[in-house]
């Protein structure tokens, strides 16, 4: 049977190092504070803002709520934006996505400044990864490195497969892969042979979005496999983009839904906003 990698256990750890961190920085009077922008109130948002609120206040960064109404104009959440990127005390944005669709996304995410941009989404972080720079990594991907090498687990030469190709997700998991020196290949829906593809991998990351659409004929003995998605099933229970089930009895680990992967996204956002604060006494 495979290993389960403990996506809770590993996050909990990395949180009690930030919580030690924001201790030690207050002592030397830089504070963390992260400001969180919600446009309307879609409960799964209202979720997603409380759970990074919760991860806040444990770890004991300040968190600053702005909750517009769903009408708000795009000029209206673009000054707020400009005000947050002005405040020195703020060290993080972040807007939760997605957004009504009267606004345009790929806008407020250029207008966040990119050294506040806690999420990593902003062009010249993601350009950054891509040169090898200092910047802000997408938080998912990010928690992805981190659950493989606290397990254990080489990345270096090993032939790793993401499959989806999302700017979230997808895109910066496979730079990650290949800063690590794993042989990477990017599948998504136009790729031909897929589980074929899939079974070549050490590594598969699992990212199409689709409830349980990874069986045991995308995998082979000793795959590691990482399974990024999420889905609440007819039956009410979460399950990932992987049939754990079959999976399991062949691959060496496995990330389980939930408590996989979905715990490590917020400890990184946690641990971006800390960085941005390390940032503040460097310069
Ligand atoms: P997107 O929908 O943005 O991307 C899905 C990708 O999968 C696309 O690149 C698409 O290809 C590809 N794809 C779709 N169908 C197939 C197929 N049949 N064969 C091969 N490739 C396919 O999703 P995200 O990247 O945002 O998210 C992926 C999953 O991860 C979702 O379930 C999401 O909920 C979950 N997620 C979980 C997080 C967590 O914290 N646990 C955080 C973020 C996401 P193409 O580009 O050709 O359309």
């Amino acid at each position: 049977m495979a290993l389960l990698i403990d996506g809770k256990k590993i996050s909990s750890e990395i949180k009690e190092e930030l919580k030690t961190e924001v201790g030690r920085l207050k002592e030397e009077g830089i504070s963390v504070c992260l400001a969180v922008i919600q446009v309307g109130d879609d409960p799964a948002s209202t979720v997603y803002v409380g759970n990074k609120k919760k991860a806040c206040a444990y770890i004991g960064i300040e968190s600053r709520s702005y909750r517009l109404p769903e009408e708000v104009s795009q000029e209206e959440l673009l000054g707020l934006i400009g005000d947050l990127n002005r405040d020195d005390s703020v060290d993080g944005i972040l807007v939760q996505l997605p957004v009504p669709a009267h606004l345009n996304e790929k806008e407020i995410i250029r207008a966040i400044a990119p050294g506040k941009d806690v999420d990593g989404f902003h062009p010249e972080n993601v350009g950054a990864l891509s040169i090898g720079e200092e910047g802000f990594v997408s938080c998912t991907p990010a928690g992805i490195i981190q659950l493989l090498k606290r397990s254990g687990i080489t990345i270096e030469g090993k032939e790793c497969v993401v499959v989806g190709r999302s700017n979230i997700v997808g895109k910066p998991m496979a730079m990650l892969l290949l800063k690590e020196n794993g042989t990477v290949t990017v599948c998504h829906s136009r790729t031909r042979n897929l589980s074929q593809v899939c079974r070549r991998a050490d590594i598969l990351v699992a990212a199409v979005g689709k409830p349980r659409f990874f069986d045991d004929s995308y995998v082979k003995e000793g795959t590691v496999v990482i399974d990024v998605g999420i889905h609440r099933g007819e039956d009410g229970k979460l399950c990932g983009d992987v049939d754990t089930e079959k999976v399991s009895r062949i691959v060496s680990a496995i990330t389980p839904v939930p408590g996989g992967v979905g715990p490590m996204t917020i400890a990184m956002l946690m641990n971006n906003c800390v960085e941005a604060a390390r940032r503040k006494r460097s310069s």
